[in-house]
């Protein structure tokens, strides 16, 4: 009993000390650094609107729609990230059938996979 309370003490009184402490003007300077780096880890190409690092895709391409809805069928002209990205395909199955340029880059990541197993496979049957 009181365990838990014991514990979250330990923890809070590590967490002042940690405050006491505080951080070197370096260390300082480089988690300024990276805080930036992260919230602009996302750069609209077209607005220079930042996203941070944990941004979604589908947050991207929000962004896409209503700034720039011109680029929707584009939208890597705003965020690299978004390539391959299709809203209204989030499974890939109208990609298949419909006619539209997509980009199909996972697929071919998962083809090179297997490609390379299969060799792998070959190359470990020849060797015995
Ligand atoms: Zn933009």
């Amino acid at each position: 009993m009181g365990k838990g309370s014991n514990v979250q003490k330990a923890q809070a009184a590590r967490e002042r000390n940690q405050k006491k402490l505080g951080k070197s003007d370096e260390e300082r300077k480089a988690s300024a650094a990276k805080v930036k780096l992260d919230s602009a880890a996302f750069m609209c190409k077209i607005c220079r609107q930042t996203f941070m690092v944990n941004a979604k895709t589908s947050l991207l391409y929000l962004h896409v729609t209503a700034k720039h809805p011109e680029k929707k069928d584009e939208p890597t002209v705003c965020f690299d990230a978004l390539a391959g990205y299709d809203p209204a395909d989030p499974d890939g199955l109208k990609a298949a059938a419909a006619p539209v340029a997509t980009v199909v880059k996972p697929k071919k990541v998962v083809k090179k996979e297997d490609d390379l197993s299969l060799l792998l496979d070959a190359g470990l049957k020849k060797g015995k």
